[in-house]
């Protein structure tokens, strides 16, 4: 699962694609329209703003 941060609410976003991250890299800065689950609209951002949802996870565990 791909994930991005929402550039509304600051909160991070689950996406599905079906681009793997691998690609997203090679990508770098092309516009991509993602649903956001948080505000109920589109936003668009950039490839190189989606990441492996699993760094996500790891990131809140360092938090805790
Ligand atoms: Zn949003």
């Amino acid at each position: 699962m791909l994930a991005y941060r929402c550039p509304v609410t600051n909160e991070l976003v689950e996406v599905s694609l079906k681009t793997p991250a691998s690609k997203l890299r090679s990508l770098g800065s092309v516009q991509l329209p993602v649903w956001c689950c948080v505000c109920h609209v589109a936003h668009t951002v950039s490839a190189q703003e989606l990441f492996v949802a699993e760094e996500v996870y790891d990131d809140r565990a360092r938090a805790a």
